[in-house]
């Protein structure tokens, strides 16, 4: 709201605020706010005013609207016109390659019925205006045909008389070539330049690397042409190039496809012949080293030969002849290696024959040397330990006991009146009496404990970790096993009988010489005593 308008509402409200205030006077009625707002409200110019301001309020808004709408107007219009030069350079550039194309094209009166269609084309498509991007397609359709013809009429005969647009440029110098230089001689060959370069880039983008050095000195010489005769060499160039080009990939391909096709093959033989190599070339030192050296050498041969090629055939000749010779290295190779293999292979049956034969010898030797040593310390009649067993047993028992202060107890066992049971019975009864009084008294003893023939009907045991007391209960237990054996000689029944002295290792015992002793005088006590006991020397 503007401060004439600010004013305007001011001066309407102090009048009309007059006005109520004298109607509420004229009425008699209290003057308070109350009553002159709700006096104020009656009046219709107030109502007015407000409603006046809610339309100022909506028709601004609406201007505002409208001035977006035309900010974007403008920004739209500017885009198209932006878009516009952008359409009227990208034509005036196309009007300019289209001119200098049709200039060329126009030269060569002979080509116009071949060129007709599509010229006749491009000619409807710039009356129908058509886009742009459309007429350059056919521009470049239009030059194409242009180009192809002249490649392909040129290439299979030199001689043959040019008659396309390039080969219009072919004629000779002097039939062309004017004494002095016209304007549209320098036009011309500006046109010429740039049709060229443009020939020159698509050719770029399709020849490929090998052909990289030609297209460049062929661009400096289009940059460099000032008359008419540069630019009939440099047509010459470039029709040569294209047509290289073009036999050089038909004969290659074929060629390389061939090539490649063999080469694969040669690998394929060659790889399964490494495979086959490896699996036989174990401990074939020599040969292998041989067979390397060759294959080093040949491929060696054939990098050196591969760098020197010129041609592909030759290539092809020098892979292929040197691939048959690895060949066949590979084939002998593989024979050998499979030759010595079979050696080898016979030499490790007979090797694994005579480790079985060694084993069998071994295991005859163990068994027999376990028996030597059986019948070393064993007593063949009773199964019992011999004399020899005894004398390495107590030796260890005495060490123990001096090192370790480790007890033990020793028993000698003799049978009674055995003189009289020999003379009875008789030798043979008296042996089978001494193998069943140790078969008996075996059982009664522990594993650790040890028992063994002294000499005659006489035994010695050792228990181990046994005081004297306990070890003469062991040899009560043994006593009374043999008394209750029950001896049949022709249904008869043999009584028999032993004694055992008993002690234990003392500290005073130096040797095992004085425990024996000492046992055996408990024997010997035993015996005095009425036989068939048991006696224990405690000291
Ligand atoms: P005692 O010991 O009770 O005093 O009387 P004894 O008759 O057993 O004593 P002596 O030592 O005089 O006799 C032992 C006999 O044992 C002598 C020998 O013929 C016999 N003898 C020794 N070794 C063997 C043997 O291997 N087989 C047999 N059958 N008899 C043996
Ligand atoms: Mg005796
Ligand atoms: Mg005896």
């Amino acid at each position: 709201m503007n401060k004439e308008s600010t004013n305007k509402a001011i001066r309407l409200f102090a009048e009309i605020s007059i006005e109520s205030m004298k109607k509420l006077a004229s009425e008699g009625r209290d003057l308070s706010v109350e009553t002159l707002i709700e006096a104020v409200q009656l009046k219709k110019e107030i109502i007015t005013f407000f409603s006046n301001k809610d339309v100022q309020v909506e028709q601004a808004s609406q201007l505002e609207k409208k001035n977006k709408q035309a900010v974007s107007q403008k920004d739209k219009m500017l885009k198209q016109m932006q878009e516009t030069e952008d359409k009227s350079i990208k034509t005036s550039k196309f009007y300019r390659q289209a001119l200098s194309t049709l200039t060329l094209l126009l030269l060569d009166s002979k080509e116009k019925n071949k060129l007709q269609t599509s010229l006749s084309q491009f000619k409807s498509l710039i009356q129908e205006e058509t886009d742009i991007d459309l007429l350059s397609d056919a521009l470049q359709n239009l030059k194409d045909i242009a180009f192809r013809g002249s490649i392909q009429e040129a290439a299979p005969d030199e001689k043959q008389k040019p008659s396309s647009f390039f080969k219009k440029l072919l004629k000779s110098s002097e039939e062309e070539k004017p004494e002095e230089p016209l304007p549209f001689q320098t036009i011309f060959i500006k046109h010429l330049k740039t049709a060229y370069q443009d020939i020159l880039d698509q050719l770029n983008l399709h020849l490929g690397e090998n052909y990289l050095e030609s297209i460049s000195s062929l661009g400096k010489q289009i940059r460099e042409g000032n008359i008419l005769d540069d630019f009939l060499k440099i047509r010459q160039d470039i029709i040569a190039l294209v047509s290289e080009y073009i036999n050089n990939i038909s004969a290659e391909r074929e060629l390389t496809a061939e090539f490649i096709k063999e080469i694969g093959k040669r690998l394929i033989e060659l790889e399964s012949y490494l495979l086959e190599s490896l699996s036989f070339s174990i401990n074939h030192d020599q040969a292998n080293q041989e067979f390397n050296t060759l294959l080093e050498k040949q491929l060696g041969d054939l990098r050196s030969r591969v760098d020197f090629s010129k041609t592909l055939t030759e290539l092809k000749e020098t892979v292929v002849s040197r691939l048959e010779i690895i060949n066949h290295a590979l084939e002998d190779k593989r024979l050998k290696d499979k030759l010595h293999q079979n050696e080898a292979d016979q030499k490790v049956t007979a090797l694994q024959q005579h480790l079985a034969e060694m084993k069998n010898t071994i295991s005859t030797v163990n068994e027999q040397s376990r028996m030597l040593e059986q019948e070393l310390l064993n007593d063949p009649l009773t199964g019992a330990y011999n004399r020899r067993a005894y004398d390495r047993n107590i030796e260890n028992e005495m060490s123990r006991y001096l090192r370790y202060k480790r007890p033990f107890s020793m028993l000698l066992l003799d049978v009674d009146h055995f003189k009289k049971i020999n003379d009875t019975y008789g030798h043979t009864i008296g042996d089978k009496c001494l193998k069943e009084i140790i078969k008996r008294i075996k059982p009664a003893l522990r594993d650790t404990d040890f028992l063994a023939r002294y000499g005659g009907e006489e035994f010695i045991v050792i228990l181990p970790e046994t005081g004297g007391e306990i070890a003469k209960e062991a040899a009560e237990r043994m006593r009374s096993i043999v008394e209750n054996i029950e001896f049949l000689h022709k249904k008869e029944l043999v009584k028999i009988t032993i004694s055992i002295g008993v002690t234990q290792v003392l500290p005073s015992d130096e040797t095992h010489e004085t425990i024996f002793h000492r046992t055996d005088q408990a024997l010997y006590k035993a015996k005095n005593s009425g036989r068939n006991r048991v006696v224990l020397h405690t000291k």
